[in-house]
């Protein structure tokens, strides 16, 4: 009885694992799908070379990992304004502000 138990969790097992590997090949024909302008955009934004917004929680940039100057980081706990990083031009905007 024990042993014919442990056969079928092991056949629903290798079941699972073979629709595993079908749901792994279908996305891989989704990725294949979607339009090459989109992927390429899309990797632009992951090199994080435009429209980046970055959060900071001190007067470093976590992107660049420069200093900014002190009088930045004042205007930034204001947030009256957008301000780009001096150094790699992302848009940052202090932890403070959005935790309020
Ligand atoms: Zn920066």
């Amino acid at each position: 009885m024990r042993k014919s138990q442990e056969e079928s969790s092991k056949a629903r097992i290798t079941e699972l694992q073979q629709e595993r590997s079908v749901l792994l090949n279908g996305r891989e024909d989704l990725v294949a799908k979607v339009p090459t302008n989109v992927v390429k955009r899309y990797e632009r934004l992951r090199n994080g070379l435009v429209n980046a917004v970055i959060i900071i929680s001190d007067g470093t940039c976590t992107a660049c990992r420069m200093a900014l100057p002190a009088q930045l980081t004042i205007e930034l706990q204001r947030a009256e304004d957008l301000h780009q990083c001096p150094h790699c031009r992302r848009i940052i905007i202090h932890k403070s502000v959005i935790e309020e």
